[in-house]
């Protein structure tokens, strides 16, 4: 098995969330996307002001661009 590398790892275009299975866990879509750049991780969104610009209120990893 090869390693997962940063290509294979998919998010969702709708919500720029981290999507390890087949459709995003925060907004249900399945558009996703292996074309992206920026991993971010929210701990806080609240506190965050990328998460707040982003629309981001879930805690979690994020894509800052994703195509
Ligand atoms: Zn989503």
């Amino acid at each position: 098995m090869p390693p997962r590398s940063k290509k294979q790892v998919r998010v969702c275009r709708n919500c720029h969330h981290v999507v390890d299975g087949e459709s995003c866990v925060t907004c249900g879509s399945s558009n996703l996307s292996d074309d992206w750049t920026g991993y971010l991780y929210i701990v806080d969104p609240k506190r965050s002001k990328i998460a707040e610009k982003m629309n981001i209120d879930m805690p979690g990893r994020y894509a800052l661009k994703v195509r």
